[in-house]
């Protein structure tokens, strides 16, 4: 299918392209020491990950570990409520450790144990990605460090407890803000001083070449899996699909599987409290070209150029850029962006949770409303929403601060 002169028959062969770019999104921005290490993860992603036994193996552990594929569930009273298009849910929320971050997780990992690598190394900031990566790394039998600020090992103790049963040791970072971005910079120089023996593993589709690549192609699965199963569900394609944007895992993922199909595709950021800067975290909608943390992207700036302060109700999309990938599909026109607010969000988390038995993350509840609002817009038709994760680590935030609805 071509759409706006890009053939999307041949997408994944042409993006992202040798240097990583995805039109002019991408790219690698990085110290030559630092530059020496992502040449070695290049090379040993396009020999070791695209090996017979690589895939194989990586096959095996989704099907027996990870309880792959996850299932796609029609939400029947959801779709009876608004009208009468037919609402489906992916449900990475029955993944492994309840979300989709170990699907790359799981790859990543795998991928330092072929390369000999000794230890993993990762940043977190709610603790999901820490908790995912402590898995991988007990499941192949790594040394994992998590670097995390002192602030949120304060917030986020069930995370952090889930990661040191499972033999990870946390990095505490004390200076600063204490927070996700002096985890980031202190997670990359433990990096740059022992990457011989280590890797750095990536939360999202972010960060320099190639990342955003392996993590999209790690997540690939969501989005085959999803257009199989419609199909064999219901006989044909669906007419849109949509998936919350934080960094963009998920919806890369699962918007891989049908961009060269006739499908609309959403991809919903947090416009948490509201379009001033700092109230909400929707980087492809209101910000500008920029660079951070190693790549070139749309993001929101400070009034110094830097990376803006960010705010979400939901703490996994609170992120001031997006991967490369989304702003390359988002200036084609090819995948649609848009927003949803906590309040918006809120309601979609009790709707789902009353009408389907599913509590969703809030995170994931951001793609549920907008489901939502396009059952309400459309007359006929059906809908595929990712189900990133479930929403028992919101539970106790949910009650305390909206009550029950
Ligand atoms: C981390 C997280 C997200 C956001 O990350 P993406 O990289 O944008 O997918 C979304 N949903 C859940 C459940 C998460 O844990």
């Amino acid at each position: 299918m071509k759409f706006n002169g890009i053939d999307f028959d041949t997408y994944f062969k042409n993006y992202p392209n040798k240097e990583g770019y995805f039109g002019k999104y991408g790219g690698s921005y990085v110290s030559p020491e630092l530059q020496k290490a992502m040449d070695e993860i290049t090379e040993a992603y396009f020999t070791i990950c695209k090996s017979r036994k690589f895939i194989d193996e990586l096959r095996r552990i989704r099907r027996e570990f990870q309880g792959r594929p996850t299932p796609i569930s029609h939400l029947e009273r959801l779709s009876n409520k608004y009208g009468n298009v037919q609402l489906y849910a992916k449900r990475e929320d029955l993944n492994h450790t309840g979300a989709h971050k170990l699907n790359h997780c799981m790859g990543e990992v795998l991928l330092a144990k072929y390369m000999g690598k000794k230890k993993v190394i990762a940043e977190t900031g709610a603790g999901q990605h820490g908790v995912a990566m402590a898995t991988a790394a007990a499941y192949f039998g790594l040394e994992c460090d998590i670097h995390m600020g002192s602030v949120d090992i304060k917030k986020q103790a069930p995370n952090v407890a889930r990661m040191k049963i499972l033999g990870a040791n946390i990095v505490e970072v004390t200076h600063g803000l204490a927070t996700l971005k002096e985890a980031v910079d202190s997670a990359f120089e433990a990096y740059a001083n022992d990457y011989q023996n280590s890797m750095y593993c990536i939360g999202s589709v972010v960060g320099p070449h190639p990342f955003p690549m392996m993590v999209r192609d790690f997540q690939h699965v969501v989005g085959e899996e999803s257009r199989d199963q419609f199909i064999k569900m219901t006989g044909e394609l669906p007419d849109a699909i949509v998936a919350c944007v934080g960094g963009g895992s998920n919806s890369a993922g699962f918007f891989s599987g049908f961009l060269n199909d006739p499908v609309d595709i959403y991809g919903i950021e947090p416009l948490g409290r509201g379009t001033a800067l700092g109230d909400h975290a929707a980087s492809l909608q209101y910000g500008t070209e920029g660079i951070m943390h190693g790549f070139n992207s749309i993001m929101l700036k400070d009034e110094n150029g830097d990376p803006a302060p960010v705010y979400s109700v939901a703490s996994g999309l609170d992120y001031p850029s997006s991967g490369p990938e989304h702003a390359f599909l988002h200036e084609l026109g090819r995948v649609k962006y848009d927003v949803i607010n906590d309040d918006d969000t809120i309601d979609a988390f009790y709707e789902l949770s009353r009408l389907e038995g599913i509590i969703p993350a809030i995170e994931s509840a951001h793609a549920v409303a907008y489901g939502i609002k396009l059952a309400k817009e459309m007359d006929h038709g059906s809908v595929i929403i990712c189900l990133s994760g479930r929403g028992d680590k919101d539970m106790d935030y949910v009650i305390e601060n909206y009550g029950i609805r």
